[in-house]
């Protein structure tokens, strides 16, 4: 153990000190990012100013953390940076999150995509991949270059001890990384076992940062789980399995760390619980789901109106029931653009939100009906009898789907559309028709 221990100091001591480039310690508040960082901040507190080169501390919180963990990596994350600061140490912490466009729910709710598996795992890309690569290439513009240290090891399973034997090194021990360009990756802590890190963190107890290490364990040993990994390639087997991560997880079977903090007391987290496991099920029956694709071809597609109405609802009363914000308001306001362009007339997402006191509204420059003289509009729609919605779902076509007209094929799509929300209109008011006869 000393060993290995003095042989990752040393390593990371020569890569410091002969390489120019600026380092980003991926950090998930899991155990083996925590042994890194510790490691990392150890070691700047060794080396003499002059040394000093630009650490970046990244940490993505996907929007859907279990409670519990999302509020222990920010605050540990706080904690490292107020240390920094203190001791003038190069580092500093960056938090990111995915766009609304890129987040669980504006996916799942807003465009119906089924909740994800093994084999449709749109998750990991959309909200720990680029939400991560945009910080990193804005890094590398800056500097030309970034050493990723990630917290992989090979002992934690024989896929990823594998893997990680078969990837080119150079003679730093660093691996280009295939989906980031100009970043290499180092693996500090690639030959260290589970229990070695273990006994790191529990006699290196608390770490230079202050905060003990104690939640974190109680966290591992209530979640009976391993933990999400940091991801930055789909070449990253699934979170699923053994993991500490979204609590919307329905890759795995069982969410043991969810049953884990259940069993522990974390009573807000059976709610939560409970609709992951919806989620879950109703990916599996046609009902839920319309009978195209988002691409209008024939195949079980998205989740349908009524569902994603359902979840939205769902989702906002348990937000109540355990009081913590699940969604955001950028990301209904996102919701409710989809919604718009595929079905909705009323603002559905809007209205489902202020029942449950949320103060959301589409942002102003997406309103185009404010832009456009609401007053003429309701004129026109009395009229000629047209509901209003409609219209607005029509505007909203030219104004923000098919904005530019110029591109190849952009006329044709913007007809279909128009097609296709006019033929939803008629739908819908015939279907109104039909339940007001009976
Ligand atoms: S924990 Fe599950 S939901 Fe979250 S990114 Fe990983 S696979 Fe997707």
């Amino acid at each position: 153990m000393d060993k290995t221990i003095e042989n990752t100091r040393q390593y990371l001591k020569n890569l410091f000190k002969n390489d120019k480039r600026a380092w980003v310690v991926a950090y998930s508040g899991g155990k083996d990012s925590t042994l890194v960082l510790q490691l990392v901040v150890e070691l700047l507190h060794e080396l003499d100013k002059s040394m000093y080169k630009p650490v970046y501390v990244l940490t993505t919180d996907t929007r859907v953390e279990a409670p519990n963990i999302k509020n222990y990596m920010i605050y540990s994350l706080k904690c490292v940076s107020r240390h920094a600061d203190e001791y003038s140490l190069p580092l500093e912490t960056i938090l990111v999150k995915p766009r609304p466009e890129e987040s669980f729910w504006g996916n799942l709710i807003g465009k119906g995509y089924p909740s994800p598996t093994r084999w449709f795992r749109w998750c990991t890309s959309k909200m720990k991949i680029k939400p991560a690569r945009r910080v990193i290439d804005k890094i590398t513009k800056q500097y030309g270059s970034v050493i990723l240290l990630l917290g992989t090891r090979k002992d934690e399973s024989s896929s990823r001890k594998m893997r990680m034997e078969k990837r080119d090194y150079n003679e730093q021990k660093l691996n280009f990384h295939h989906e980031i360009p100009n970043a290499l990756v180092a693996s500090p802590i690639a030959e260290w076992t589970n229990q070695m890190v273990w006994d790191y963190l529990i006699n290196n107890n608390p770490p230079p940062w202050g905060e003990k290490h104690d939640f974190m364990f109680d966290l591992y040993s209530q979640a009976a789980g391993g933990e999400c990994p940091v991801i930055f390639d789909l070449n990253t087997p699934s979170c699923g399995g053994s993991r500490f991560g979204c609590w919307t997880c329905t890759v795995v079977k069982h969410d043991k760390s969810m049953e884990g903090f259940i069993a522990a007391g974390e009573s807000e987290m059976l709610p939560l619980s409970q609709f992951r496991n919806l989620l879950k099920n109703i990916r599996e029956e046609e009902k839920y789901r319309l009978p195209y694709k988002r691409n209008q071809r024939e195949g079980i597609g998205p989740f349908n109106y009524e569902t994603r109405k359902m979840l939205l609802n769902s989702l906002l009363s348990i937000e109540k029931e355990i009081n913590e914000e699940l969604l955001d308001n950028s990301e209904i306001e996102y919701i409710q653009s989809i919604w718009n362009q595929d079905f909705d007339f009323e603002n559905s997402a809007l209205k489902i939100a202020h029942s449950f006191g949320r103060e959301v509204d589409m942002p102003k420059n997406s309103s185009f009906l404010i832009e456009l003289d609401q007053k003429y509009i309701e004129e026109f729609c009395k009229t000629y009898e047209v509901q209003q919605e409609l219209v607005g779902a029509l505007l909203n076509l030219v104004y923000e789907k098919h904005e530019n007209l110029d591109a190849w094929g952009a006329k044709t799509g913007l007809e279909r559309d128009v097609g296709e929300l006019i033929e939803k209109a008629v739908e819908q008011i015939e279907n109104a028709d039909l339940s007001h006869d009976h």
